[in-house]
């Protein structure tokens, strides 16, 4: 049918939908946008519409690993589950080797944000050029275990206020991410420290070492051939939080927010020194300071001006573990999921998962 007929197909992909994210545009991004760029770049497509919670991740499970990419037209709840859904798979190595790829198509696009930068973040046409022409990057992984049960975050975790941001305010969806704005002035008005204890395994916390960082490329052992099957085991998870290398955090904590990209959403610039595949986890922590200084970082939040305040603390780190006070209540939010007001112990793994990049 086309010019060019008996030209090889270009890319094999397996595209999601989810017709509920956002403000329901996904739909119409696919069949106006998406699907005509895929089909003219000699894209094979299959495509499959979500039609429920973990939809996404039953998929992923199950899915012939011979796909060059997996597509989410959604926010970044879909690739969460997606990647969930490749990690609980016998082969997880070999799956998480597929690129899972967003399209801006949800409330909040933080994933696209941060692949292609915060004019073109939530442009559709550059997300499907990606698609179709995008290089496999890796991804760091954190493992988030709590009691026996372990899942992996590939976008952040929060604790505290940023959490009731994350979870607390469906009812704004309407917004866009510009609910993240308003959450946080909501929180500013609270004002309260969250009972948890906080324990983190540092490697970078001093702030001129921070800067100092430059943006290297990800060592090669990363690309060497992967030549174990499962996945690995957490390195620091049994040791306990009073040997070397753990320092607890012990001054009231406004919100703990930790994340492995650096935008959380267009206005919220919130792990400045956050890399692809660095196998960190970065961790920004407020501490309850004065209504008046906070309210000062509300402007340099786009920016990322918050990292230079007194009260505001960054820790690049393998891993960190969280307590809450007994008979306190909460909320913990893992890319935008709740999870149980329970301990938590998440660890960082290095370019465990892939997406792709222009
Ligand atoms: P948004 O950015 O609007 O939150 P996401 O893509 O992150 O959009 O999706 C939000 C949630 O919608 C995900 O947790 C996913 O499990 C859920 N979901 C997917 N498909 C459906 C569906 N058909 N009906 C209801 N929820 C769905
Ligand atoms: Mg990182």
């Amino acid at each position: 049918e086309l010019a060019y007929d008996g030209v090889p197909p270009r890319r094999n992909v397996k595209v999601l939908v989810n017709p509920k994210g956002g403000q329901g545009r996904a739909k119409k991004i696919y069949e106006k946008i998406v699907r005509p760029m895929l089909e003219s770049a000699r894209c094979v497509i299959d495509t499959q519409y979500t039609t429920h919670r973990f939809h996404a991740m039953e998929i992923a499970e199950t899915i012939s690993l011979d796909c060059d990419a997996i597509v989410a037209l959604s926010g970044d709840g879909l690739p969460h589950e997606i990647l969930n859904g490749l990690a609980s798979r016998p082969d997880a190595i070999k799956a998480l080797r597929i690129p899972v790829v967003p399209v801006p198509s949800g409330s909040a696009n933080g994933f696209s944000l941060n692949l292609h930068g915060l004019k073109a973040g939530f442009d559709v046409a550059l997300a499907v050029l990606n698609v179709i022409k995008g290089k496999p990057m890796r991804l760091d992984l954190c493992s988030v275990t709590q009691g026996g049960r372990r899942t992996w975050s590939y976008f952040s975790q929060s604790f505290g206020f940023m959490a009731d941001i994350d979870l607390g305010t469906e009812f704004l969806r309407w917004m866009g991410d510009t609910r993240f704005y308003l959450g946080f002035l909501y929180g500013l008005i609270s004002n309260k420290p969250y009972p948890f204890k906080l324990f983190i395994k540092s490697a970078i916390s001093d702030k001129k070492d921070l800067l100092a960082l430059t943006r290297e490329p990800p060592s090669k052992e990363l690309f060497k051939e992967n030549l174990v099957e499962s996945l690995p085991a957490d390195r620091y998870i049994s040791e306990s939080t009073s040997d070397t290398g753990w320092v607890s955090f012990d001054k009231p904590i406004l919100y703990v927010y930790a994340g492995l990209q650096p935008y959380v959403a267009r206005d919220l610039l919130q792990f400045p020194m956050a890399k692809p595949s660095d196998g960190y986890v970065d961790i920004a922590i407020q501490e309850v300071a004065s209504r008046a200084a906070l309210l000062s970082m509300v402007d340099e939040a786009g920016r990322g001006g918050q990292f230079y305040q007194d009260t505001s603390h960054y820790y690049k780190a393998l891993a960190y573990r969280l307590e809450p006070y007994p008979n306190s209540k909460g909320v913990f939010s893992v890319d935008g999921e709740v999870y149980p007001w329970e301990p938590i112990y998440i660890e960082a793994h290095q370019g465990l998962a892939t997406t792709l990049s222009m």
